[in-house]
């Protein structure tokens, strides 16, 4: 017969007593913000990673609008540079800043951004998030769409920063769909983060022309223009069919993953608020700038 000492020491190392345990330390995470203001929701165009040491008129629009964003619990990043197979969430204590580019000055790659993680939202947004199945990661950290953006946003890197990839197997829609589980964390004190570009074909950047005002092909003019429109009139079903949608789309989201997320930010918008666009211009030919900041 089981005893009561046997019975116990089973809960103790029994997977159910881990998932109570789990739930428990999420719902203490629920109860121990339920004080904030609602969170606005932000997508960054980010664009090259020398953001992070530069100082030009992106730069300046990203401080400018750091001051309308009140001090968040904890962020919750969407990158396109963690674009892979399957929803990830980062769940580490100390997540390691990525410099994942290459041939870039060497002053680049000793920029720090030492936020910590934050292991419990990670559980948090699994729950929340489910039926997805997401997998808690331990290995990736912030990657450049992350890191060379919220400096900007946080420079003193005192709020914690979890990152979840995109998933390549999902539609536009179904990224769309995900991103609208994530809602109830803006009332919990925590900021959602899309960063990416609206407008990004790297192989047709004009590096000659990168400090050219606006500059623009007339396909990513084109694209912008009719993006924009999509987004400000919330009219989202030629966002989910991109890719067949005009000529210009195509050239300007030749690959998902600095489209995407747009999905997850557009998905949280809800009926009372308003898009604003911010750092809306076209950049070396083929790239948009375009930020949003909803609320
Ligand atoms: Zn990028």
């Amino acid at each position: 017969m089981l005893s009561r000492n046997d019975f116990l020491k089973w809960l103790l190392t029994s997977p159910f007593l881990f998932e109570m345990t789990k739930m428990k330390e999420v719902f203490n995470y629920f109860d121990s913000t339920s004080s904030t203001p609602k969170m606005p929701v932000l997508f960054l165009g980010h664009g090259s990673p020398m953001n992070a040491i530069e100082d030009n008129q992106f730069v300046q629009g990203f401080k400018k609008m750091a001051g309308k964003i009140p001090k968040p619990e904890a962020i919750l990043c969407i990158s396109a540079h963690w674009y892979i197979k399957g929803t990830k969430i980062t769940g580490m204590e100390k997540p390691r800043v990525i410099y994942d580019f290459y041939g870039f000055p060497e002053e680049l790659y000793k920029v720090k951004y030492p936020a910590s993680g934050s292991p419990v939202l990670a559980q948090t947004v699994q729950e929340l998030v489910k039926p997805t199945q997401t997998i808690i990661d331990q290995e990736w950290g912030l990657d450049h769409g992350a890191w060379t953006v919220l400096k900007y946003f946080f420079p003193k890197a005192d709020v914690p920063v979890i990152q979840m990839s995109i998933d390549q197997n999902l539609s536009t829609k179904e990224h769309f769909e995900l991103g609208k589980k994530l809602s109830s964390l803006r009332n919990k004190g925590v900021l959602i983060v899309g960063s990416g570009n609206i407008v990004h074909n790297l192989s047709l950047v004009d590096f000659n022309n990168f400090h050219k005002d606006n500059f623009g092909y007339d396909w990513a003019i084109e694209a912008r223009v009719q993006i924009n429109d999509c987004i400000l009139n919330e009219n989202y079903n030629p966002l989910f069919q991109y890719k067949s949608f005009s000529k210009a789309f195509q050239y300007a989201i030749p690959t998902p993953e600095h489209f995407l997320p747009i999905m997850y930010i557009l998905a949280l918008k809800e009926k009372n608020e308003t898009i604003h666009l911010f750092n809306d211009k076209l950049l070396a030919g083929s790239l948009s700038m375009t930020s949003l900041y909803i609320h």
